[in-house]
């Protein structure tokens, strides 16, 4: 029987978000989500999608010229046929990322696969869900990501990375809840502790506005 997975949408834009922002990449959306943040921005992904086979996903993927498949949702891991989606992607030579909302344990993940993890601080309302192992099972390649709604939710991010030392493990990225944290704001706080992370605006909804969907 053909494995297949419930999936949202598959499309093709620019990378908005991680240290492959602004590579043309397609776009892997899959269907449902376990966690509720409250500033969520793909509500829609929590119910619509339909099934589909992996090779239906893979002929979609191969209708763009691109070499970046990024496995987004949604949650990607809410769906247990998502590891053979990415170790088939591989297989066709893609650079294959997924987003995945940090509460699920990645260890299913093929390891070239680039993981970028969100670790969702208390601003989100989903910061007890996290599967804190994931801190000790990154490669060097991949991200962690906090989304920072308030200055309460920056030092918490800041306490969280000088614990468990995340900087020495992967990049670590911080990005303002879009119309919640003025950029310049977090940007100043990040300089002012001194904090070695990567600041990330949601590129794709500079160049689309924030309400457009699949892009
Ligand atoms: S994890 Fe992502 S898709 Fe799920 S509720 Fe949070 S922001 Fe939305």
């Amino acid at each position: 029987m053909s494995v297949t997975l419930k999936i949202n949408e598959i499309f093709f834009s620019i990378q908005g978000e991680s240290l492959l922002a602004g590579k043309p990449t397609v776009f892997v959306r899959t269907a449902h989500c376990n966690l509720r943040c409250v500033w969520c921005d793909t509500k829609y992904a929590y119910w619509q999608g339909e099934p589909k086979t992996i090779d239906e996903i893979l002929a979609k993927v191969k209708e763009h010229e691109t070499e970046y498949v990024c496995v987004t949702g949604g949650e990607p891991l809410a769906q247990k046929n998502v590891s053979e989606l990415m170790s088939r992607l591989l297989a066709e030579g893609y650079i294959v990322s997924l987003e995945t909302n940090g509460s699920f344990s990645i260890k299913d993940v093929p390891l070239k696969v680039i993981k970028v993890i969100d670790i969702k601080c208390p601003g989100s309302g989903e910061s007890e869900k996290m599967a804190w192992e994931n801190l000790e099972m990154v490669q060097p390649h991949d991200q962690f990501k906090f989304v920072v709604a308030s200055k309460e939710d920056f030092d918490w991010a800041q306490e969280l990375c000088t614990k468990h030392h995340l900087h020495e493990k992967c990049p670590v990225l911080y990005s303002p809840v879009y119309g919640k944290v003025k950029p310049a704001d977090l940007a100043s706080w990040i300089l002012k502790a001194k904090a070695p992370v990567t600041m990330q605006m949601q590129l794709h909804k500079e160049i689309w506005g924030p309400e457009e969907r699949g892009v």
